[in-house]
This record gives structure tokens, sequence and C-alpha cells, in this order.
């Protein structure tokens, strides 16, 4: 019997706890938070070839991680509860997560035994059209998960000009060929690309930046492109204990005044404000736009003052624990 039968739910769709068997009952310390609107965060592993400036898995906290055996059985079972609890977001991210192939294919094989309403890679995409050798078969990246049934991939590219990317990865490994990478996504039924582009100041973080992105992704047939605001560090006693310092700088130098370039986009002709939402249960919020035909997202973030008593994110790390927030190990779920 396959995982998706054991689930019974209330009219409203949400999942009927009495119902939920053995150690998941309303007693378990998860039993009441109920996570429909939670999503689960992947990490495979916080390496990586680059070495961002602004890169957040350096400002937070990183446990070590468990070989990949015990990291894919506690996925399992991780993974399970989080879907008998409600949740419906599987969101696989790093540290760059096509450096830990075998976990992401074990994970995303998992996953196909579930109703998901979203599963996506987060990637810098370097490595999607290299080939990878996985159970005796050899093939490039992007196609590997697009067979381990893999559709949304979301890729960070921050500059459409090659050379100022390649000066933010800080690194001496190639930069992501996004055009090549979005002609092999487009040839691939369903899959698709959403461009991540973090807003900073001296790269792109104007109108005028914003609009020149838009018209590149639209150029390589991507419709769908997020701005991210740099994350605000609040509470740092907690929110920067574990960071590089010279990354925290280098973001509070580049960060931008994000309310003022919502203000200057919802007066760029043709620019169709839709709506705004919440973001991880009010911890910030995302702004969608429709501009001639591009789904524009724009998304601001707090860090350091979540409620310690909840999930922000079920965030499932690579020592295969569960974590209410990134904030350090004293946020590690306890069961
Ligand atoms: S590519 Fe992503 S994970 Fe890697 S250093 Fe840059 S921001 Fe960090």
């Amino acid at each position: 019997m396959g995982e998706k039968q054991i689930v019974r739910t209330s009219k409203d769709g949400s999942p009927t706890f009495a119902l939920l068997r053995g150690e998941d009952s309303l007693s378990h310390p998860l039993g009441n938070l109920g996570l429909r609107d939670i999503d689960m965060k992947v990490y495979p592993t916080f390496g990586c070839g680059h070495d961002c400036k602004f890169c957040m898995t350096d400002i937070r906290y990183k446990p070590n991680e468990a070989n990949t055996i015990t990291y894919l059985k506690r996925f399992k079972k991780s993974l399970n509860r989080y879907y008998r609890f409600g949740g419906r977001k599987v969101l696989i991210t790093g540290g760059e997560p096509t450096k830990a192939m075998e976990r992401i294919l074990g994970m995303l094989e998992e996953a196909q035994r579930y109703e998901l309403d979203l599963i996506v890679l987060y990637t810098n995409g370097s490595r999607l059209l290299e080939t990878y050798e996985y159970r005796g078969k050899t093939k490039k990246i992007v196609e590997h998960l697009y067979d381990a049934g893999l559709r949304h991939i979301n890729i960070s590219v921050h500059h459409y000009d090659p050379k100022k990317r390649q000066r933010l990865l800080n690194s001496d490994e190639g930069v992501c060929d996004i055009v090549e990478v979005a002609r092999e996504v487009n040839k691939r039924d369903e899959m698709c690309i959403r461009l991540n582009c973090t807003l900073m100041r001296d790269y792109i973080g104007d109108v005028r930046g914003v609009i020149d992105y838009i018209g590149f992704a639209k150029r390589i047939g991507v419709t769908d492109v997020y701005f991210r605001d740099l994350f605000h560090l609040e509470n740092r006693a907690l929110s920067i204990r574990f960071a590089e310092m010279g990354k925290v700088e280098f973001t509070d130098n580049q960060r931008i005044n994000f309310d003022g370039l919502i203000r200057d986009i919802k007066r760029v002709p043709n620019m169709q404000f839709v709506k705004t939402m919440s973001r991880h249960v009010g911890q910030g919020k995302t702004i969608l736009f429709n501009y001639n035909g591009v789904q524009v997202w724009f998304g601001t973030l707090e860090i350091g003052t979540e409620n310690a008593n909840r999930f922000t994110y079920f965030a499932f790390m690579p020592d295969g624990n569960i974590y209410y927030n990134m904030n350090g190990p004293e946020f590690q779920v306890k069961s």
C-alpha cells in the first residue's frame, strides 16, 4: 500500500489528526501544529563550488552532514510526517544541491509516492549540463532530474551579464550557461524554470536593471522571474551568531530600499500588479506583477525574529534532522 492511501482528510482537505497512526497522534509535539502553509526546506548539503559574497548559507547555522544512507533514511521518515501533517511543498535547496546528486535523486524518487503541490530544486545551475552516472546510467544532470520527476527548477542568475555573475560567484568554477540551460529545459514537456535574481545595489537593484533583466529572461524563453531582497538580519545576537562577518558586511552594503523599488515598479507602464502574499508565516512578503506576459515576483524576508515555538519552515538539514528555523541548534525538533 502506498503512502498516498494512509492520509485521510476532513472536508476542507486538512488531515484528520485523530486518524493518524502510532506516534503521530494528537499527543505528538508535531500534532497540533498543522503544516499546510509551511514549506519543507530540504538541504542535501551546504557544500558549493562557489563562494558568493552574499551567500546566506555562510550567514546561518550549519550542522554537520550525515552520511547519505542515514540522510535518505531520515528524509523518508520526515517527508512522511510532513505530508501527514498537511505539508505539500518541498523545496530542495542548499548549498548547491547538485553537489549531492545521490541524495537528490533518492529524495525525488521518494517524493513521487506523495501527491505534493510542488517540488522544486533551487540551484546555481552551473552543473545542470554536466554528465553524471547514477545506477549505471550516464546522462546530463538535467536529464536525470527530469527522469526522476522534477518539473520545477529555480536557477540563481544574479545578473544577465556573465562577467558580472562570475564576479559575484567569487570562484574559478564555471558560471551557469543559462542560455543553454534554458534551451535544454524548454525541450522537455512540463519542465520549467524560474530565474532567481538577488537585488543588490551594484548589480540588479533599480527599475532599469529589473526591466532589462526581464527582457533578457524573455529572450531566452523564461517567463517567470523572482527578484529577492537580501535578507534583513534582525536580532543579530541570534541571526548572525554563526556568520562569516565579511558576508554580513557585503550584504548590509548591497541591500536596497525594497519598498522604494516596489513603489517605482508600480509606476512602470504595462506593469500590472496582481497580489501581495505573506511569505514564510509572516516573516516577509511576496508581491506579484505581470509584465508583458512575464510573471514577476519580488520577495523580502526578515530573519532572527521567528516565533521559537512554531515552524517557520519545516527545515530538513544535512544532518538529517528537522529544525523549526535556521537560527541555531536549539531549534532542532527533539523527537
Ligand atoms: S551559489 Fe548559492 S550556495 Fe553557492 S556560494 Fe553562491 S549563494 Fe552560496
